[in-house]
């Protein structure tokens, strides 16, 4: 049986999971509607994502006896003013869901629940990632500037990114 501190610490993450989905489905919506398939596509795929982020935390809960909680999701932001603000708006989402995952590594620490501190590493590493991707691709938007033609050829790259079911997902 997981502690009630543990249960709340992990509603809290999935309904953040999901805030975060609704923030890329906001995002993707936005690109589609200026045009920009490719980077709507990009937005789409970090949807699913955390969608089974989401997922993969409810699952745990359910494997540990809990109960999982479904509260109200937030409001999003609807519009950007350029791609590039977008991904900034990524990276400074995904440090604070780094933060949110490290305060729970921490609690499961303190709490001697091994099994939840053992869970949540996929995710660390997953965090690493997300943050890694976003400061990439802020990098070439600022080179891009406003070359239109490089900003139609990396929206071109974007539209090739392929949904992965995420590890802890697929094997289970
Ligand atoms: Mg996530």
């Amino acid at each position: 049986m997981i502690s009630p501190k543990i249960q709340d610490a992990i509603n809290a993450q999935i309904n953040a999971e999901f805030w975060s989905a609704y923030l890329y489905l906001a995002m993707a919506m936005h690109f589609e509607a200026e045009g920009r398939g490719g980077i709507a596509n990009w937005f789409k795929i970090q949807f699913k994502e955390e969608q089974a982020h989401a997922e993969i935390f409810m699952n745990y809960l359910n494997s540990r006896g809990g109960r999982v909680v479904l509260g109200t999701i937030d409001e999003v932001p609807q519009t950007w003013e350029s791609p590039l603000a977008a991904f900034e708006a990524t990276l400074a989402h995904e440090e604070k869901v780094t933060a949110l995952i490290n305060n729970i590594y921490a609690l499961a620490e303190a709490e001697h629940d091994y099994a939840t501190r053992g869970k949540l590493d996929w995710f660390v590493s997953e965090q690493v990632e997300e943050e890694e991707t976003a400061k990439n691709l802020i990098d070439r938007l600022k080179l891009i500037g406003d070359n239109g033609l490089a900003l139609y050829m990396l929206d071109q790259e974007l539209a090739a990114r392929v949904y992965n079911v995420p590890s802890p997902l697929a094997n289970a």
